[in-house]
């Protein structure tokens, strides 16, 4: 069966990239007789908001993409990602990195110095586990770093096509801080798991993601979804829509009037066209007919 999640992070509005995105994850279930999952993406404490996850659910209710399950919290679910650390570092396929925040700015200064991308030098990579153990009893704060395996990673996007990446493109991403505060690409991996996701579909601003879950998955013997990024809606300056282009979040739209059906509508239409010279859909209709 067909699975596809709307996984916003409560760091700000429901702008219409984030609706166009939940239309395109609605639509695609809907079309499939499969099932729309949500789940808030609230994993950074500090820049998550109560007020932005009731404007997403209030949101998403107002345009009518109703989820089929949901919606998941990840803040809820840390005993879940633990179990999965627990599993990577008992295999030595992570491991604590102990480096302080001034280490790792002079590695990254160093990188840049040799025009590299910076990356982690992997330092803490050859600590046995006694040396770790230690280390964590002396208080020192740590995150977990996946040991990257340095293999070229590619995958066939639904909407681009095969993207490549070179060997040294993931190097040994940091997957938690502690082992009670996971970071976002690891997360993702293990819900996408556990909700037993089958599409991913979301704006190609996370492209330089991909290759990192996929490696996360693959340390983890997880089957990774298929991937389809979408073209992000651009400015009339062909900038990322922001918040100087006008309104764009979606109660806003809510607020001055608009019916949700009419900006259904206009998402439906930009970047798609029936190929004729129809203009007005209603949700049903777009199930229909939409991007088969
Ligand atoms: N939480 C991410 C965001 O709001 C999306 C993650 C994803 O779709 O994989 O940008």
């Amino acid at each position: 069966m067909i699975r596809t999640r709307f996984a916003p992070s409560p760091t700000g509005h429901l702008h219409i990239g984030g609706a166009r995105t939940a239309l395109f994850c609605y639509l695609f279930s809907r079309q499939n007789n499969g099932k729309f999952i949500l789940r808030i993406e609230d994993t950074d404490k500090e820049r998550s908001k109560q007020e932005y996850t009731t404007g997403i659910l209030e949101g998403l209710k107002w345009l009518g993409l109703e989820w089929d399950e949901g919606p998941f919290f990840q803040t809820q679910r840390t005993t879940t990602y633990r179990k999965y650390l627990e599993k990577l570092l008992e295999e030595g396929k992570a491991y604590r990195c102990f480096c302080t925040k001034e280490e790792l700015e002079s590695q990254r200064q160093y990188y840049m110095s040799i025009g590299k991308a910076p990356r982690y030098n992997g330092k803490c990579s050859s600590y046995t586990e006694q040396e770790q153990q230690k280390m964590i009893e002396e208080g020192r704060p740590f995150v977990v770093r996946l040991r990257s395996t340095e293999q070229k990673i590619e995958f066939n996007d639904l909407v681009k096509g095969k993207i490549e990446f070179p060997a040294d493109t993931v190097g040994d991403i940091s997957l938690s801080k502690g082992m009670d505060s996971p970071l976002y690409n690891f997360a993702v991996v293990v819900d996408d798991y556990e909700m037993q996701i089958t599409h991913v579909i979301r704006g190609e601003d996370h492209i330089p993601n991909t290759p990192k879950q996929i490696a996360i998955a693959k340390a983890l013997n997880l089957p990774s979804p298929e991937y389809g990024h979408l073209p992000l809606i651009l400015g009339p300056d062909k900038s990322k829509m922001s918040k100087r282009h006008g309104a764009t979040a979606v109660i806003d739209y809510k607020k001055e009037g608009f019916l949700p059906e009419a900006l259904i509508n206009f998402l439906a239409l930009l970047g798609w066209n029936p190929g004729d010279n129809r203009e007005v859909f209603d949700i049903n209709q777009l199930i229909s007919i939409y991007i088969k």
